[in-house]
């Protein structure tokens, strides 16, 4: 499902980000990615939803080659990979159901599908409540569930999370991966980068992590593996 061969990521000021990566993530996949800051980690899930194009190697996601889209082709892998940050990325003069509502939208989805699936998926992540409100109104732990409605409401088959509980509480953090899990379960990918030591060790999935660039450690059911 995603497959990257001999990938290389060579910024324009001569960063050398990603330095010969092969890997392999299969459909139902969890997987973290962990390593020290500056190791690659951002660098190596943007390659994934195509915000960056590797300078050398393929990337298969879907069995689309990233490395080789066309740029009228980005919107139709966008749609199929549903992307969640540290800080959110929600629009703030939207309200909650306008900011999910609005990915739909720009894929130009039948309005009655809209309203109907966003309702879907507030529901999922319990702030159909807080439908009308604003992102300022909602506490970060809500405003990160909100997030995740926006990045799964045109059901993609992959989710690219990088640092989702970065600026969340202990508590709030176990929240988004019970969420997430669930997420998982109904059959999507997920790729998470995260320094949460405890979340790692405590929902075991697979870890791999990246050092300079390169992929150092690729273990089933792993663990954090750092100090931080
Ligand atoms: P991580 O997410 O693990 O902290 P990054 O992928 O952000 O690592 O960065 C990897 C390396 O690439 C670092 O040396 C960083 O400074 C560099 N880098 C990241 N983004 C850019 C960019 N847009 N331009 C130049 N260098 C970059
Ligand atoms: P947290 O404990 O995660 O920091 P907050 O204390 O920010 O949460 O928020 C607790 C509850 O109060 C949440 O349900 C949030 O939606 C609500 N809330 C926070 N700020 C506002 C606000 N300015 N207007 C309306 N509701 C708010």
């Amino acid at each position: 499902m995603i497959e990257m061969q001999d990938v290389w990521k060579t910024y324009p000021n001569g960063n050398a980000a990603i330095q010969g990566i092969n890997v392999k993530i299969d459909r139902n996949e969890f997987v973290y990615v962990v390593g020290p800051s500056g190791a690659g980690k951002s660098t190596f899930m943007k390659m994934m939803y195509r915000e960056e194009k590797p300078t050398k190697g393929q990337i298969f996601v879907n069995g689309f080659n990233l490395a080789k889209l066309k740029q009228r082709k980005i919107p139709y892998i966008r749609r199929n990979i549903g992307v969640i940050f540290q800080d959110f990325r929600l629009l703030p003069q939207l309200t909650i159901y306008e900011n999910v509502a609005f990915a739909m939208e720009v894929i130009e989805a039948p309005k009655k599908m809209i309203r109907k699936r966003t309702l879907e998926v507030l529901d999922l992540v319990k702030l159909k409540h807080k439908a009308q409100s604003l992102p300022s109104q909602l506490s970060g732990g809500e405003q990160q569930r909100v997030s995740i409605a926006r990045a799964i409401v045109n059901n993609p088959s992959v989710i690219i999370a990088d640092e989702p509980t970065g600026n969340l509480d202990p508590e709030t953090s176990i929240g988004i991966m019970k969420l997430l899990e669930e997420i998982n379960l109904r059959g999507t990918t997920i790729v998470m980068a995260t320094h949460n030591k405890d979340i790692v060790n405590t929902f075991r999935k697979r870890v791999i992590a990246i050092e300079g660039g390169k992929i150092v450690r690729d273990q089933y059911r792993g663990e954090y593996g750092y100090e931080d």
